[in-house]
């Protein structure tokens, strides 16, 4: 049976074809305003044609396979499955300034970040757009309507699945959808230097968070294989342009390694790097992962870290790491729940 939920309502329209248009609008308004998954309560629509929906069309999103509360109150994982049997994790944390989602964009990895839980086994296959909404919308209905933010931080590369990521925030600023704004969107990225400049130029402002985690390229290369296709320059000057084109300011994600890159001298070297830039640094201190021999930083060494950036002209803060307990924070997700 074909899934309708994911469709744009032009995808809809030729779905329905030859119904007229609006059925499509209403049927959107369904999916997409009032949660429904199945056809029989769409009173708007005549019996016979509820009738014959129900048999040639479904409305899925995920299933949830696991739920994990942190002991914090405030963030809570879920483990979803998708309808090849495959799973993904989506985080959603309750933060004063509202409730934001951390969605996966890929089952696994392919990038091989040398820190990283996410990228232990590889890729196994992109999401598709739909998959990617659904875990929003999942959360959403958890809320009763009220995700405020999203970041597509967990699981995977998303500029390495490039088309179903401009497809799935296309529609999810799509009034018939949820109509979020692009600013309330951030999109992380270990560096896809290409597709930054192709997200550039898709008039969607969303907010760009570069993981950069090393203030030179050796280092930068021991870390991240992925600097040794993009290298630190074309990054920075991509950041750069990005945050020129749409005016908003790149954030730098700096992991903080104890006694690998968090001493004064990378400050330094940090602050140096991005001087000039319309650009802010997030430093997230290194969340463990059993797999991964990396120690976390001192609390010192966090906090000189953070005061040398912000005495040299770079504004920094420090991520509020959430979720440890239920390895629901940065770097800690992977398709099984082992907790
Ligand atoms: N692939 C994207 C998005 C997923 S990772 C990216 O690289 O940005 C989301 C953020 O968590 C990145 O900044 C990533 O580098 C960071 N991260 C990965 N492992 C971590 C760990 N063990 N501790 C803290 N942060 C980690």
């Amino acid at each position: 049976m074909k899934n309708l939920f994911g469709l744009t309502l032009a995808e809809l329209e030729a779905e329905l074809a030859p119904l007229p248009k609006f059925r499509a609008k209403q049927i959107a308004a369904h999916i997409y305003k009032h949660g429904m998954k199945t056809f029989d309560a769409m009173n708007d629509l005549p019996k016979n044609l509820r009738a014959e929906f129900s048999t040639r069309f479904e409305i899925k999103t995920a299933e949830l396979l696991k739920r994990l509360d942190s002991s914090d109150g405030l963030t809570t994982k879920f483990l979803l499955g998708l309808s090849d049997g495959a799973a993904v994790e989506v985080v959603l944390m309750r933060h004063d300034y509202g409730n934001s989602v951390c969605i996966s964009s890929q089952v696994g990895c392919q990038m091989g970040c040398k820190f990283c839980a996410s990228t232990l086994k590889g890729l196994e296959r992109n999401l598709t757009a739909a998959e990617m909404l659904g875990e929003i919308f999942f959360v959403n209905e958890i809320l009763d309507n009220v995700v405020d933010s999203v970041v597509v931080m967990g699981t995977g590369e998303p500029l390495m699945n490039y088309d179903e990521l401009i497809k799935m925030l296309r529609l999810l600023h799509e009034d018939y959808c949820l109509g979020m704004s692009y600013r309330k969107i951030t999109i992380s990225t270990c560096g896809i230097v290409p597709a930054i400049k192709k997200l550039r130029d898709e008039k969607i402002p969303v907010t760009l968070s570069v993981s950069l985690h090393a203030p030179d390229d050796k280092l930068r290369s021991a870390l991240m294989p992925i600097n040794s296709a993009f290298g630190l320059k074309s990054l920075l000057e991509a950041g750069d342009d990005y945050a020129q084109a749409t005016g908003r300011r790149v954030t730098y994600e700096y992991i903080l390694l104890g006694g690998v890159n968090d001493t004064e001298e990378h400050a330094r070297r940090l602050a140096k790097i991005l001087s000039g830039q319309l650009a802010n640094v997030n430093l997230i201190p290194f969340n463990p992962v059993v797999e991964r021999s990396f120690s976390p930083p001192t609390n010192h060494a966090v906090k000189k870290f953070f005061h040398f950036l912000n005495t040299h002209g770079i504004g920094a803060t420090i991520r509020k790491e959430m979720g440890a307990d239920v390895n629901a924070a940065c770097g800690q997700l992977r398709a099984k729940i082992k907790t």
